[in-house]
């Protein structure tokens, strides 16, 4: 039954909005904007000041109300951490993802905001997790959007397209899960 977005927290309307229509496009699926959830207090991590990704991840999990969706998408604006790693900018399961809105913003390296980059940054994250509840893996070639991102130089980079073997590869999947 398509894609369900969900704001975790207190989230501008405009980034759901480019979300449902930017989706839809790649994924040509229906996207929905689900009920939001309560800001994710329960994954602060009060010596890191970050949020748990992996809490945040579960407690979307939990959420009945998305189980009839084929895959839901949380989108949160604290910045997400794993404990291994000093930040992600999102995390996946075969279900469900989130993406970190924090570190999208030029604002957050002290440069003058560029909301077309910020909205292609949010495209180009949320795309990436996505593709991993499809069950892509990452991509060796640096322009696909399944390429890891160590940095926002990566993500600025690789953009929000599929290279042809994994889109390839995304429309195997797609019709063997519909
Ligand atoms: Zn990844
Ligand atoms: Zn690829």
């Amino acid at each position: 039954m398509g894609i369900v977005l969900v704001a975790v927290g207190e989230i501008d309307s405009r980034v759901m909005d480019w979300l449902k229509n930017d989706l839809a496009n790649v994924f040509n699926k229906k996207v929905f904007i689900g009920k939001g959830m309560p800001e994710p207090d329960y994954a602060y991590d009060r010596k890191r000041k970050q949020y748990l990704s992996t809490a945040v991840l579960n407690s979307i999990l939990e959420q009945k109300e998305y189980a009839p969706y084929e895959k839901t998408l949380g989108i949160v604006d604290h910045d997400l951490f794993v404990p291994e790693l000093n930040f992600v900018f999102g995390q996946a399961s075969s279900r469900a993802a989130v993406i970190s809105l924090t570190r999208l913003r030029q604002t957050f390296y002290h440069l003058p905001e560029d909301q077309n980059l910020f909205r292609q940054r949010v495209l180009t994250e949320a795309v990436h997790e996505l593709g991993h509840t499809f069950g892509l893996g990452h991509c060796g070639n640096p322009q696909c959007v399944m390429f890891f991102s160590n940095s926002l130089l990566d993500t600025d980079r690789k953009g929000s397209e599929f290279c042809p073997s994994c889109k390839n590869r995304l429309q195997r999947f797609s019709t063997q899960h519909p």
